[in-house]
């Protein structure tokens, strides 16, 4: 029960219900004529179910692999009225096809494609195994943007059958990534190791938040390990934004972020420069 002083009130009821994974993929989304996602118009899929934890995580419904849904009961005006919102939606390979077939005319104009993202596509392994099999006879470009944080096989697997992938770096220090994503780095980095080893494109993607990752330290320690790797990654700076708030308090988990502030432009643009000066080809957004 929310209380909200005035005349507006919510309530919100969170029911969830289960589905195998293996046969079906869980999407939460999907947005079409996308561009920060890759090359070219893009089609991305937001997967559900993630393996992280991020404090500042702007998709937490994304979270949960299960479908769930939320309903909303608000008293406008003196009027009880009740809505209904269901959170994942299950496709199959050849409904999700589909979709992504009424899109191949502006992937083949803008040389775009299709990102999986999340979430975490790859905890919906078999799935998207399958996804990526029909897309190559297609001749589909496909991007997965990940965590990282995925059995080492299971991601050399898929790297196969992909031309892309957008890669999270939130953290250098172990410690602090359990802090703040819920997980250690170790198997991140080991696979980003593994990636760069077997010569895939790469895009680096890291979420900038002031007062938990913008400190020197973990800059320079960033540079350094991008800096040793085979081919050289360019990055995007993700500036920590606080759009995704309000869906802490439908989705019921709780929102850890209350006292950090979204980056100023200038300190965003100071550390693109170190970034830049240091060799590294860099961009702001995406
Ligand atoms: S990895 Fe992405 S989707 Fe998962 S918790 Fe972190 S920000 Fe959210």
């Amino acid at each position: 029960m929310n209380p909200v002083a005035g005349k507006y009130s919510a309530k919100y009821l969170i029911t969830y219900n289960y589905y195998p994974f293996p046969m079906h993929g869980i999407i939460f989304d999907i947005k079409n004529f996308a561009i920060h996602d890759g090359p070219g118009i893009r089609q991305t899929i937001f997967f559900k179910g993630c393996p992280l934890l991020c404090w500042w995580c702007h998709n937490p419904e994304s979270r949960s692999a299960d479908i769930f849904s939320i309903e909303k009961e608000e008293i406008i005006d003196g009027v009880k009225v009740r809505d209904v919102e269901t959170i994942g939606k299950k496709y199959s390979v050849a409904e999700l096809l589909n979709e992504i077939k009424k899109d191949i005319v502006f992937f083949e104009e803008s040389g775009g494609g299709i990102t999986l993202s999340g979430g975490e596509p790859l905890l919906q392994y078999d799935f998207v195994l399958a996804l990526l099999k029909e897309c190559r006879k297609l001749e589909i470009h496909t991007c997965i943007d990940t965590t990282g944080n995925i059995n080492s096989d299971k991601l050399l697997n898929i790297a196969s059958l992909t031309n892309l992938f957008l890669f999270d770096l939130k953290h250098m220090d172990n410690d602090q990534h359990i802090k703040y994503a819920g997980v250690n780095n170790k198997l991140i980095l080991k696979n980003l190791k593994l990636l760069d080893e077997m010569g895939k494109d790469i895009w680096i993607r890291f979420p900038l938040i002031p007062g938990i990752n913008d400190d020197e330290s973990n800059l320079l320690r960033m540079m350094d390990f991008l800096s040793k790797r085979k081919s050289s990654h360019p990055i995007s700076i993700l500036p920590y934004h606080k759009i995704g708030k309000h869906k802490y308090e439908r989705t019921g988990i709780d929102f850890k972020m209350n006292g950090f502030q979204e980056p100023a432009t200038n300190d965003v643009t100071k550390i693109m420069n170190m970034f830049t000066d240091a060799g590294f080809s860099t961009s702001i957004g995406g």
